[in-house]
């Protein structure tokens, strides 16, 4: 926090505009669609609330097919399963850990009728979207972009939250911007933005009285929330900034160990490096086990991996996390279908498609783990991180 949101939030206190309404919500819808370069932005409650607007904007109803992220947050996928439509999973390339052109293509090839992908930038690093455009026009598919983790990452100079048909950021309290809460939906066209307004205010008509002619929600943005978000958002550069010092120096820290930092591409792509994470070496992984609750690995002389990280880091009282766990592993996702890049994974009757694929997802989230990142981090707490983690490959 820096002042300003106070301040933003005392104006829609004192001017008594303490609703859904309100010149702090008219405002940053203004502000992002300013920074994205999209035409609307809409101000909704949450990121998730956003997808789930998007989703139904999309077009995916019941029974759809939705080829989706595998390496994502949970909230990616739900709001296809909100609209009763049936994610597919597509595994993640190693190069931005993100949805995998040469796995898409191999489920267009699977499941050729399917007309929707639902698409994250994973850490805040952009995926390979223009490939995944390519493919997705010339199989007719709409694209939702999932830019939560993402907000002010370009590739090629575009910013995320622009690559799909619709697009949706998240504020989020853990996000790059803050509000505590809050998400938006992000568009070139009117009438989608219009559809999103109406729908997230319980999709009352123009009449004297309440008319509904469609289902509604409660899905707007507090102008509240929106006065913290109006004074955060000045502060994104900024913020971006410090997170990319943090990925560096970490970076630099490691220098020697046998691990690298998550990926992106450097030629083409500037991330808003919101996670630090590193990937340890196949070579240097001790032995790790994990279950649907618990873990346990060896020590190693020389090895590590994330479980000895963590726990590690835990008892110094600093808090990593494991990479989020891929979708098709999880249990509420088991009957899923999953696509590799060979086409072997999962089918449509859960049955086990062989193939030489490996599972780059459950490789990543074996031998990946996420670093404390937060922006208020000093440089010599950040050498304390680095020293754990060298003493774990000892
Ligand atoms: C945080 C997050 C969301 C959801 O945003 P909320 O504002 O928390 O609802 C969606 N997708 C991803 C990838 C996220 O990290």
């Amino acid at each position: 926090m820096h002042g300003e949101e106070l301040e933003w939030m005392s104006d829609a206190f004192h001017k008594n505009w303490m609703s859904t309404v309100g010149e702090n919500i008219n405002e940053v819808e203004r502000l992002v669609a300013q920074k994205i370069g999209c035409k609307y932005a809409v101000a909704l409650a949450t990121g998730t609330a956003s997808l789930h607007l998007a989703v139904k904007l999309a077009g995916i109803k019941p029974g759809n097919e939705v080829f989706c992220s595998d390496m994502t947050f949970s909230a990616t996928v739900n709001p296809v399963v909100y609209e009763g439509g049936i994610p597919i999973f597509v595994d993640t390339e190693r190069d931005t850990w993100n949805m995998d052109p040469v796995a898409l293509e191999k489920a267009f090839e699977l499941f050729p009728e399917v007309k929707h992908i639902v698409i994250a930038n994973l850490y805040g690093t952009p995926g390979k979207m223009e490939e995944i455009r390519k493919i997705a026009k010339k199989h007719g598919a709409t694209i939702v972009e999932d830019a939560a983790e993402s907000f002010g990452a370009t590739f090629r100079g575009k910013q995320t939250g622009t690559f799909g048909d619709i697009g949706i950021i998240s504020f989020n309290g853990n996000k790059i911007v803050t509000g505590s809460a809050g998400g938006m939906l992000l568009t070139d066209s009117l009438e989608q933005a219009n559809k999103a307004r109406k729908w997230s205010t319980q999709s009352r008509e123009n009449a004297p009285w309440y008319q509904h002619e469609e289902l509604g929600y409660n899905y707007r943005m507090s102008n509240v929330v929106a006065g913290v978000i109006r004074g955060q958002l000045p502060h994104l550069e900024e913020h971006i900034a410090q997170k990319k010092e943090i990925y560096f120096r970490y970076k630099e820290g490691f220098k020697g160990l046998p691990i690298s930092m998550n990926p992106y591409d450097e030629k083409n792509s500037e991330p808003n490096f919101w996670l630090s994470c590193v990937l340890i070496d196949e070579n240097a992984m001790c032995k790790q086990v994990r279950g649907e609750r618990e873990t346990l690995y060896l020590p190693e002389h020389g090895k590590s991996c994330p479980t000895e990280i963590l726990e590690t880091l835990a008892s110094f009282n600093a808090e990593g996390r494991p990479i989020w766990k891929p979708m098709h592993m999880q249990p509420i996702f088991r009957m899923n279908p999953f696509v590799t890049t060979d086409g072997s994974g999962r089918g449509k009757t859960n049955a086990y498609i062989a193939g030489e694929g490996t599972d780059v997802g459950m490789d990543i989230f074996h031998r990946g783990l996420c670093l404390p990142s937060d922006n208020k981090m000093t440089p010599e707490e950040q050498d304390r991180i680095i020293e754990i983690v060298r003493a774990c490959f000892d």
